[in-house]
């Protein structure tokens, strides 16, 4: 993922009151990104700043929750990533991982994975065909298809337990192993 300056991100070189901040990142509501530079500090510091709010950003650090904020700072101060790469000026900064994704996003089961299942669930029961209300995004989470699983699987106990109920009169009357007629 690439970005750019004054597109995604824009750089505000100033002094701040006094010293101990070298930098600041704010997020706007558009997802654009302010980062302000303290001018107190020299410019080795400036710049070493402006890469670490940079690598905040490329990492996707804003957004990923299921980080610790040790995690993160870890991260954005490492200078020896050769997959984040800045241009001269600070121009552009490039992440060249391809994008990470939350624990979230990679638990996500494509919709025909989860009709699939359902399917050899109903199948294996031996019922022809079952009617379901799955979401209609294209991927659902694992926690969800779980409970659609469940309820495909309940829906067939109920189907076959109303099978056998309704055909039971024609059955013949099982014996207990005592060889008594158990009642049913
Ligand atoms: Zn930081």
């Amino acid at each position: 993922m690439k970005y750019y300056r004054d597109v995604d991100y824009f750089l505000y070189f100033e002094d701040f009151p006094h010293m101990g901040v070298p930098g600041v990142t704010a997020l706007n509501s558009d997802g654009t990104v302010n980062i302000f530079i303290n001018t107190l500090y020299n410019e080795t510091v400036q710049a070493r700043t402006v890469r670490h709010e940079l690598r905040h950003m490329a990492y996707n650090h804003f957004s990923a929750d299921w980080m610790s904020i040790t995690e993160k700072e870890v991260e954005a101060d490492n200078e020896d990533d050769p997959n984040c790469i800045f241009a001269e000026d600070f121009a552009w900064v490039e992440y060249t991982v391809e994008e990470r994704l939350s624990p979230f996003f990679a638990s996500l089961i494509p919709r025909e994975d989860v009709i699939d299942e359902i399917e050899r669930i109903y199948k294996s029961q031996g019922i022809l065909h079952m009617s379901f209300d799955i979401p209609n995004s294209p991927y659902i989470s694992k926690t969800e298809a779980q409970r659609i699983y469940k309820d495909a699987q309940t829906a067939c106990n109920i189907v076959m337990s109303d099978y056998i109920t309704r055909h039971r009169k024609t059955a013949r009357v099982p014996k207990t192993p005592g060889g008594k007629r158990k009642i049913i």
